[in-house]
């Protein structure tokens, strides 16, 4: 939840409690109609409550599928670099010692590649 959805969740509950205590008060002091409509008017903001963590709860899930798709895409990346690789390489040998324990002169399968 962001910064500003805080905030006005905060205002949101500060508001209910505010309309609650009216609602009290007009059913103590007050006419005998206002206190139903200020108790029903005090649930209002708890919908903006919510509607600001089913918000939260939105933005979170789009941002995991973001970076579910940020690493995907790395890591299909990287297994299209691998097989670019082997498939350069003449064999596996060279392949697996990354050239190392190769000598691609000498090599007796080097037909085999590509
Ligand atoms: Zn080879």
């Amino acid at each position: 939840m962001t910064r500003v959805a805080r905030i006005l969740c905060a205002f949101y509950g500060a508001v209910s409690v505010v309309l609650g205590y009216a609602a009290v008060d007009q059913a103590v002091h007050g006419a005998a109609w206002a206190a139903p409509v200020l108790a029903a008017c005090s649930l209002a903001p708890l919908a903006g409550w919510l509607r600001e963590a089913e918000h939260a709860d939105e933005r979170a899930i789009a941002q995991a599928d973001a970076d579910r798709a940020v690493r995907t895409r790395a890591l299909r990346d990287d297994v299209e670099i691998g097989w670019r690789d082997l498939e350069a390489c003449c064999c596996l040998q060279a392949w697996e010692s990354h050239g190392t324990a190769h000598d691609p002169i000498t090599c007796a399968r080097k037909d085999q590649a590509a």
